[in-house]
């Protein structure tokens, strides 16, 4: 038994949910299955470690699944102060829209019946949007959307890389069996500047998310920063209060961030994926560190003990970078 977030075994049983084995589905069906919460003792990540029976009654789940059962197919409301009642994922993306691009290209990762695309299409105008969904029960329904540009059902690895400026990630990651893991492989696919939209149940604010037996992961405001760090993010804007049972999070790459804190602008940014070099983020070029000649300090974007390991190896491995060149927190 590991945990799904940190790998670490000192995962802690909880217990089952509830006094007896009813619970419910994430489409809103009851079922009779029981369900067992488990808290790693390491990260704090709430999560169910299912057995293979426990996917097989949740395959069954997605094989009928009908999203959005309670509200006849459409999206839920939210109801900010102020504002007429709207679906959660446009309130979500008009509160987003500041920090994107004019135009740019959207993955829907997990589309489901197309609700974020809809939303999409109405505030993102001059947008591209791509879909992307275990299933292809909604694939006809989803490309006559405005803005839709394709569907891909299954394998992710055919998306092209390097070619999204935002990828929405919307109540999906508490399905997956591995999120961070899962987050992690969106940097193949997203451009340099490219950010992360996502939405999951706050288990802190809907604590009867533990009974919903297809969700793996119960995230709370810290575990989530935690899982997105951990693959790779930084946190660009929380949405706690728009929201009032889920966390959202837009979430960038770290070195971009930072470089929007520097009293001036950065030369260039190191990166040693080769896919990535030659790109511009800002205008401001992406180089392989071994392509480095000048002694200019290096700012690192990570906390001390990831910083100076991976400035001992970067000096070790590029003879034109010294370690006293790289700064960072100690
Ligand atoms: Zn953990």
């Amino acid at each position: 038994m590991k945990c799904c977030v940190c790998n670490s075994v000192r995962v802690v049983r909880l217990g089952k949910v509830g006094a007896k084995p009813g619970a419910v589905t994430s489409d809103s069906a009851l079922i009779q299955h029981p369900v067992i919460v488990w808290r790693c003792a390491d990260c704090g990540h709430l999560q169910k470690l299912h057995t293979e029976d426990d996917w097989r009654v949740i395959g069954e789940i997605y094989n009928d699944y009908a999203g959005h059962r309670l509200s006849s197919g459409r999206e839920q409301l939210v109801f900010p102060p102020g504002l007429p009642p709207r679906p959660r994922s446009y309130h979500a993306l008009e509160q987003c829209r500041p920090k994107l691009p004019a135009r740019g290209v959207l993955l829907d990762y997990g589309a489901g019946d197309g609700a974020v695309l809809k939303s999409a299409g109405k505030l993102l105008p001059d947008w591209q949007f791509q879909a992307l969904d275990i299933t292809n029960k909604f694939r006809e329904e989803i490309l006559r959307l405005p803005g839709v540009v394709g569907f891909t059902s299954g394998n992710p690895a055919q998306l092209p890389r390097a070619h999204f400026d935002l990828i929405v990630v919307w109540h999906t990651l508490e399905h997956v069996p591995q999120p961070s893991n899962m987050l992690r492989t969106f940097h193949q696919w997203l451009k340099p500047d490219g950010q992360v939209l996502i939405q999951v149940p706050d288990v802190a604010r809907n604590p009867y998310d533990l009974g919903v037996v297809d969700h793996v992961s119960h995230f709370t405001n810290a575990t989530l920063r935690f899982c997105a760090r951990s693959a790779g993010f930084e946190i660009t804007a929380d949405g706690h209060p728009w929201t009032h049972n889920c966390l959202t999070f837009l979430l960038g790459s770290p070195e971009v961030l930072l470089s929007t804190q520097l009293p001036i602008t950065p030369q260039c940014f190191l990166d040693e994926d080769d896919r990535r070099v030659g790109s511009k983020i800002n205008g401001i070029p992406i180089v392989h560190p071994r392509e480095l000649r000048a002694t200019t300090p290096i700012v690192m974007p990570f906390l001390a003990e990831t910083s100076r390991a991976i400035a001992l190896r970067l000096a070790s491995q590029c003879p034109g970078l010294k370690p006293e060149q790289f700064l960072y927190a100690d």
